[in-house]
């Protein structure tokens, strides 16, 4: 898999550092202009430091073909979408890139282009990292740092019974733009097929809702491999029982349609996948709050938290159901 024609000769690893990601590093506090072995960071007093990795791989993760800027801003973002969905406020990263042999300037300048545009959009700053070639398929991986006030980063391990299930967003989008950007869903109008092709490209980490959840979660995760799983790995993580309906499951309309054509069933949509929508649980009497953080943010509340174990799940008819695969899974 390559990911663009071979130019004029290519940068060497030194001036590709200084020419493409020292510019990303500029005017952050102990990025030291990408100059050392290591970037040397301050913690603010009363905060405490959130750390996540997600890597990105062609043909995994998005299309070799995708547009590089998209690339980045997704590299970045699914990072982002953890540290929201802990209560961080983003601060800086770190960016591992190990490119095809021959990968072109153009497509490391436009590359460089996505991650400064969403730099500047998400106020966090490249500290640090590593360039490398391979034979294999273009791979990127990111560690995301973020602040949150010390002993408020909300764990998937909180939830209680008696909670209610909340969602942000929609669900499905992410799954159905894959089948989209793989040719599928033809019968869908041009403009959903546009919508949901750019949420699997570009989605939108919950960022600004991310930094009021402390004051209202009891547990949240940013729902990346489905919402089932990932819904699971909470129940699971807090030891608890849930019920989940997926009547009320926030569809977009081009995901309505998709379902009413056929095209997709409810099922795939709830265990498809890169939605990173937040799921957190709160109680019930949270929800004045939750409206005032969410802005124009949806959220929806989906399920209830109960003791015991596992998840129950009711079809939109109210009858109980059992799920072939609840998300994906890497291996
Ligand atoms: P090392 O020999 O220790 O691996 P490098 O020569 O790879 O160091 O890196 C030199 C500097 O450039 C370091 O500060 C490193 O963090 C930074 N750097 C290298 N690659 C990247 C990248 N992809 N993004 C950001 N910084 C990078
Ligand atoms: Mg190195």
């Amino acid at each position: 898999m390559t990911t663009g024609a071979i130019t004029t000769g290519n940068w060497g690893e030194f001036d590709l550092i200084a020419r493409l990601f020292r510019p990303l590093a500029a005017g952050t506090p102990g990025a030291l202009e990408l100059k050392d072995d290591a970037a040397l960071l301050t913690v603010p007093p009363g905060q405490e430091l959130v750390a996540t990795s997600d890597a990105l791989v062609a043909g995994i993760h998005f299309l070799s073909d995708d547009p590089p800027d998209l690339i980045a801003k997704k590299s970045l973002r699914v990072n982002l979408s953890d540290l929201a969905a802990k209560g961080a406020r983003p601060a800086f990263y770190l960016l591992s890139a190990i490119l095809p042999r021959g990968t072109s300037r153009e497509w490391l300048q436009r590359f460089a282009n996505g991650l400064a545009e969403d730099q500047a959009a998400f106020g966090i700053g490249l500290v640090g990292g590593d360039t490398t070639t391979t034979d294999g398929p273009l791979t990127l991986s990111i560690t995301a740092l973020g602040f949150v006030p010390t002993g408020r980063m909300v764990r998937r391990s909180g939830a209680r019974p008696g909670d209610a299930i909340f969602v942000t967003g929609t669900i499905g989008d992410g799954a159905l733009g894959l089948l989209v950007s793989r040719g599928g869903l033809a019968a869908l109008g041009s403009a959903s097929r546009a919508h949901l092709r750019s949420r699997y490209r570009l989605p939108e980490p919950h960022v600004a809702f991310g930094s009021h959840i402390s004051s209202f979660a009891h547990a949240a995760i940013d729902v990346s491999d489905g919402l089932v799983a990932d819904l699971d790995h909470v129940l699971a993580a807090s030891d608890v029982g849930g019920r989940l309906e997926l009547g009320r499951v926030p569809l977009s309309p081009p995901a309505q349609d998709a379902l009413a054509s056929g095209a997709a069933r409810l099922e795939d949509l709830v265990t498809g996948g890169d939605d990173y929508e937040i799921l957190f649980t709160s109680p019930p009497e949270a929800w004045a709050a939750i409206r005032a953080a969410a802005g124009g943010l949806p959220v929806t509340e989906i399920g209830t938290v109960i003791a015991g174990q596992g998840l129950a799940i009711a079809a939109p008819d109210g009858t109980p159901i059992t799920l072939a695969r609840t998300g994906f899974r890497h291996f």
